[in-house]
């Protein structure tokens, strides 16, 4: 496969550090093995996350001096509003901090107590979200979303048929609105079907349930409709987004993913009454209609942003970088979770290191001897994450996936640096039976990953 060049030259450039290896070995026991505690100045090449990572463009940046910090009514406000009606086709705008400010004014304004939101598979806040504004939040993905190994173009796709029983089971008035995450982060960047989202929709008009869009990486998920979806090689990606945000209500957005910016978000909406539900909670817990919690050049960034994101040679380049790291590994024989998607790449940490037991944190351990060894920082979503002790038998329980996220940021590292990270996890997996399993030494009582200290066992 022939993968192409950046699609971009550099004019600014951010020195990054090399640091020896006994440096790293001393940062990375004072961290207590924790990549979240690691100065961000001691790493060389960071794919923690995706969010608010990504590179602004020249005319981005030109954009922020051009930022109008009236209190209220600023231009930058209504260049987003017409980029969103433009893009996105929802009528009322309201801009937040970041997605997750998005996620509770939808939710506060929808929700009552006891009520139902089914997804494909629920980012952390927006579940959070949703539990805090006491609703129960659904995973009905389709089965195969949750297998590691199994190749499927559309892999986020909601099930139907189990979202046919939940609505059968618990009746429409339980549901205010059904959600679709595009791409299906928590499942691994993994697209849902221009297709699937149609059948989604004509089924929920015969029960009148709005359909939201979790629209963070809506544009890379349109790539992959154009990609591989019957019928759409030839549209255009704004075409593929128009239609696809046709079939919804409105959607939540975080711009620091495919908004190409560093902070905000924003909530669209098509009908009055919740905007304006959601605008009267905006104006207590953020600001005024028009900057939500963000400054008129903030605004502007984002609204060039989603206006670059859908440029074809931007995304060819951004899939296929994603791609090119993930093919590197499997050819290196690296245990990764397949199909490639759309942001990240995901160590199998369960295959990479088979000899330490999920109670010793495998994931951890790698991605801890993944910065000790090269410098790189990376995340584990596995038993730190979401392990926990069961409320009833005090046993500790372990999720399915033990894995390790490479998140690319956007329009940020090179092909060669690409190249060294996929070096640098051959050469790791080759000498992989001397990597130790972790024991926990501190941990808080809830999102422990962030904060918990873990030692090395002699074994
Ligand atoms: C990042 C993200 C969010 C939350 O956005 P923030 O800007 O981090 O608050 C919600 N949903 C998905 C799918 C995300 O990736």
């Amino acid at each position: 496969m022939l993968f192409p060049a950046e699609p971009f030259k550099i004019k600014v450039v951010e020195a990054i550090q090399k640091t020896s290896f006994e440096e790293r070995d001393r940062l990375i026991r004072q961290a207590g093995y924790n990549v979240f505690m690691l100065p961000a100045e001691k790493i060389y090449i960071d794919l923690l996350t995706d969010s608010g990572t990504s590179a602004m463009s020249d005319n981005q940046w030109a954009g922020m001096m051009i930022g109008d910090e009236s209190y209220a009514g600023s231009r930058n406000y209504f260049r987003l509003e017409e980029t969103v009606r433009d893009i996105f086709g929802y009528q009322y705008i309201i801009p937040t901090h970041q997605g997750r400010m998005a996620e509770n004014l939808l939710f506060n304004a929808m929700l009552k107590p006891g009520d139902i939101v089914p997804n494909n598979i629920h980012f952390d806040t927006t579940r959070a979200n949703i539990e805090y504004n006491k609703g129960i939040a659904l995973d009905l993905v389709i089965d195969e979303g949750f297998d590691p190994d199994t190749e499927l173009p559309f892999k986020g796709n909601m099930d139907l048929r189990k979202l046919v029983r939940v609505i059968d089971q618990h009746g429409p008035q339980k549901i205010p609105l059904v959600m679709i995450t595009i791409t299906n982060n928590s499942g691994g960047g993994q697209p849902v079907s221009m297709e699937n989202i149609r059948q989604t929709r004509v089924l929920l008009q015969k029960y009148n349930i709005p359909l939201i869009f979790d629209a963070c990486r809506f544009a890379e998920n349109c790539y992959f409709i154009k990609e591989g979806e019957h019928g759409y090689h030839n549209k255009s990606l704004k075409e593929i987004a128009r239609e696809l945000f046709s079939h919804g209500d409105g959607c939540t957005m975080s711009a620091k993913k495919d908004g190409l910016a560093n902070i905000g978000g924003f909530l669209a909406l098509n009908d009055p009454q919740i905007a304006e539900k959601a605008t009267n909670l905006l104006i207590i817990v953020e600001g005024f209609p028009t900057y939500g919690g963000l400054a008129g050049r903030d605004l502007e960034a984002i609204s060039r942003g989603l206006q670059e994101v859908l440029n074809e040679d931007y995304l060819h380049y951004r899939i296929s970088q994603v791609r090119y790291l993930g093919q590197l590994l499997l050819e290196g024989q690296v245990p990764i979770l397949r199909p490639i998607g759309g942001h990240a790449v995901y160590l199998n940490a369960k295959a990479f290191l088979p000899h330490i037991p999920k109670s010793q944190f495998p994931g951890q351990a790698l991605a801890a001897e993944l910065y000790r060894s090269a410098g790189i920082r990376s995340v584990e979503i596995g038993s730190l994450m979401f392990g926990h002790k069961d409320r009833e038998t005090g046993e500790d329980v372990f999720p399915e996936l033990e894995l390790v996220r490479l998140a690319i940021p956007r329009r940020v590292y090179t092909t060669m640096h690409i190249n060294y990270v996929a070096e640098s996890l051959i050469e790791i997996y080759k000498k992989r039976y001397q990597i130790k399993g972790l024991k926990l030494v501190y941990e808080a009582p809830f999102l422990r990953h962030f904060t918990a200290r873990l030692e090395e066992v002699d074994s």
